[in-house]
């Protein structure tokens, strides 16, 4: 590998780019999720392919250092192998001027910013790869979709995204619902699969035109097909939540299958969401323009006063919408069969404060993993996972600060890092987990909506 000595490419190479008539690469971190919001692109006329991923871990590797968080390795390794196959298959007619490398980043203290500009330099150091530019959309606005498509379509796009996310969410708690209940041994499974190439088809056809509806309605007659997979004499199992970085959380891979090796050891377990994260990018925006507001308020400062005023319409907007949508399918979908329902972020930022251990000013996934936590154990599940990416620092201090909390109120916890070793305890630490989350569900039985419909 030769490293180019241009640094320009991290400014011009890596930001938002007009996506149309090119060929975009969405990176597989969460199934179900990837292929719809690339299906949702396709509505727009934007042609989207998700990348295969975990096939190139050795890739990953090999240029990366061993420093780096794990995600930043995997998601590497699949971009390399997509495009060395693509050169193989396409020869001469290869053009990686045509792809765009879809890789969203975040702000705050933790190192997801970085990815990109580490990607830009490992692409750059091969031969033709530094014309694959790398789309990124940030948390610093919001992850505003400003530049990357037609001005007058990108609210129709941010709307149909979202509600990709959604859909998604829906499915994959279907999926945690039925599994442990499910009649015959890999039926849901394979439903569900059918399922999202069913819903890919609907998401093509209706969300660029936003008939959100019609996908509602498809969405409802795949909970009416699931709850028909549950067998209703198996008795009610302990739920546990998870919490945590959202690549591990989502990559199944990554994971190792966490939530099957879970629900192999008895559990039901419900995985915190997708659309979870994407509120609280919003939501965070939302308060630190309030923040800003409060200042130059204080400070008399009349022309910032009007920036910051707009702002806050704008990300209040964007909130009330998403909140709004998720609740509108969450609820339609909940007539048909009972699954849990999201988690609120401002409930959450009212939970953590109560608690008085953390707080949301310190920004990342830590304030959300720990009031989440703090918010399963009210509830009354049986036990919660924090899964991480080895020496994750958000991770590593939502462990720190919730540990001896759960001791003191007696659920059981386990943190699970990944850095895609195989660890010889891994199994006899979820045995464990398992057993006391099976002895906390005997002695305080489990969230109240279940443990009726257990009855
Ligand atoms: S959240 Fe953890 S794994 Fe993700 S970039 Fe930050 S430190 Fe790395």
């Amino acid at each position: 590998m030769k490293t180019k000595n241009n640094f320009n490419s991290l400014s011009d190479n890596i930001g938002k780019f007009h996506l149309r008539d090119k060929t975009v690469l969405i990176p597989e971190m969460n199934r179900i999720a990837a292929h719809l919001i690339a299906a949702t692109f396709r509505s727009f006329d934007i042609n989207a392919r998700v990348l295969p991923t975990y096939n190139g871990l050795d890739l990953g590797i090999k240029y990366t250092s061993g420093k780096e968080c794990f995600p930043c390795q995997v998601t590497l390794g699949d971009i390399l192998l997509y495009l060395k196959n693509e050169q193989e298959k396409l020869g001469p007619a290869f053009d990686p001027e045509s792809y765009f490398y879809f890789l969203p980043e975040s702000d705050g203290p933790c190192r997801f910013g970085m990815y990109n500009k580490f990607q830009r330099m490992v692409l750059d150091s091969f031969p033709g790869l530094d014309k694959v530019k790398i789309v990124s959309i940030t948390t610093t606005d919001g992850y505003s979709l400003e530049g990357v498509i037609e001005q007058n379509r990108l609210l129709d796009f941010r709307k149909a995204s979202f509600i990709a996310v959604v859909v998604a969410d829906i499915m994959e708690r279907l999926q945690w619902r039925i599994r442990p209940y499910e009649k015959q041994k890999g039926t849901t499974d394979d439903f569900l699969e059918r399922s999202r190439e069913e819903m890919q088809a609907i998401f093509e056809i209706h969300a660029g035109k936003g008939e959100f509806n019609t996908i509602l309605d498809k969405l409802e007659k795949i909970s009416q097909h699931a709850k028909a997979l549950i067998d209703p004499s198996i008795p009610a199992k302990p739920l546990i939540g998870i919490v945590g970085e959202i690549f591990l959380r989502m990559h199944v891979q990554s994971n190792q299958d966490l939530i099957r090796v879970l629900e192999k050891h008895g559990a039901e377990v419900v995985n915190s969401s997708l659309a979870e994260w994407v509120n609280y990018i919003t939501y965070g925006q939302l308060r630190k323009n309030k923040t800003h507001l409060r200042l130059n308020l204080q400070r008399l400062n009349f022309a910032g006063l009007k920036n910051y005023f707009h702002k806050i319409i704008s990300f209040g907007g964007d909130l009330f919408y998403q909140e709004l949508r998720q609740k509108q399918f969450y609820k339609r979908i909940n007539r048909s069969i009972d699954f849990e329902y999201d988690h609120k972020v401002s409930h959450l930022e009212r939970r953590l404060k109560r608690a008085n251990i953390f707080t949301f000013d310190v920004t990342t996934e830590t304030c959300l993993s720990i009031a989440a936590i703090l918010q399963f154990a009210e509830e009354g599940y049986n036990g919660v996972v924090n899964v991480y990416p080895f020496t994750c620092m958000p991770g590593m201090t939502t462990s720190a600060i919730v540990k001896p909390e759960m001791n003191r109120m007696r659920i059981p916890y386990l943190d699970t890092p990944y850095d895609g070793s195989l660890q010889p305890g891994r199994e006899t630490a979820i045995r464990t987990f398992m057993h006391q989350a099976n002895q906390h569900f005997h002695r305080c039985g489990r969230k109240g909506t279940i443990q009726q419909r257990a009855a």
